[in-house]
């Protein structure tokens, strides 16, 4: 690793390039390159099946793939597990917890990465950074509670919990926000900005355009398994690029300098683009 952080501050913590992921004769992604540099978020969006998962699973090194990848300055594949696993957090899209465990024992499995390996009890490092994960993602509450009989929701933030208390540079979350109510979207999506704003840097996939708009720095947009689009935000979310690869048009805005973006109508054509003036857009057309 270099040792000057002027010079690592601006270098990718990850880069990857020339993924692709096979799965007997059937390619689920190929051609992808992406970079991630501290402090950034990455969004990976596209549609259902458009191969997100398949890249996030290629870069927490769970699935076998071609192509290269860095994480700073270290061969991703040639790191120990363990190294990998302090380095790289990966929150998975599965949404279940299998055994019947507290969510403070589902938190404090983020930590195993850090302990020894003949093992060793929790130490003082250990216990704060699981106690400040579970305070992050709002379970403090929960701790006490059994962790397969939460909500789906309280499960999500559970589950991310445990991703914080690893305390890893990369983060890799995989639809952190699919289950969980508005205002603990906006908490989980700030504190992602918060991994990200103390060095670290985050790749996050993600459905809501809105979310992806005014959280990410960038964004890298699938579409069956090949990149369709990548880029600054705006950029990205371009109309032509939501209609070519979601088949939709979108209601966009400005507010308070930031975009919004609600997905409207399955026919092209139907809303008017943003005026240049004011960033608003139109309605869908008026049936008259
Ligand atoms: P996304 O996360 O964008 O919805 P995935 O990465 O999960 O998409 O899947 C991409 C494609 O790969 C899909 O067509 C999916 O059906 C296929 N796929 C994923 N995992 C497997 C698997 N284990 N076996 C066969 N096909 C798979
Ligand atoms: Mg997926």
């Amino acid at each position: 690793m270099n040792s000057n952080p002027n010079i690592t501050s601006v270098e990718s913590l990850l880069s990857v390039t020339g993924l692709s992921v096979h799965l007997g004769s059937r390619t689920l992604v190929t051609g992808v390159d992406l970079a991630v540099r501290r402090g950034e978020i990455l969004g990976l969006i596209g549609p259902n099946g458009a191969g997100k998962s398949t890249v996030l699973k290629a870069v927490a090194q769970l699935l076998p793939y071609r192509g290269a990848m860095q994480l700073a300055g270290h061969q991703l594949s040639r790191l120990s597990a363990r190294e990998r696993a302090r380095r790289v957090a990966y929150l998975n899209q599965d949404d279940q917890v299998q055994w019947p465990i507290t969510v403070a024992e589902l938190v404090a499995l983020g930590r195993y990465p850090h302990r020894s390996a003949w093992g060793g009890v929790p130490d003082a490092e250990d216990r704060a950074a699981v106690e400040a994960a579970m305070h992050s993602a709002d379970v403090w509450s929960l701790r006490a509670r059994r962790a397969d009989q939460l909500s789906g929701g309280e499960r999500a933030r559970a589950r991310l919990a445990r991703v914080l208390a690893v305390q890893a540079p990369l983060v890799l979350a995989d639809e952190p926000v699919a289950a969980l109510d508005p205002r603990h979207q906006l908490e989980v999506m700030a504190l992602l900005r918060g991994h990200c704003a103390d060095g670290g840097a985050a790749i996050v996939v993600l459905h809501d355009l809105t979310l992806a708009s005014r959280f990410c720095d960038r964004l890298l947009l699938l579409d069956r398994g090949e990149p369709a689009a990548t880029g600054p935000v705006d950029a990205v979310l371009v109309p032509a690029n939501l209609r070519a690869v979601y088949g939709i048009d979108a209601v966009t805005g400005l507010h308070a300098g930031q975009r919004y973006i609600v997905p409207w109508s399955l026919e092209p054509d139907a809303i008017h683009p943003p005026d240049r003036k004011t960033g608003h857009g139109a309605n869908v057309k008026p049936p008259y």
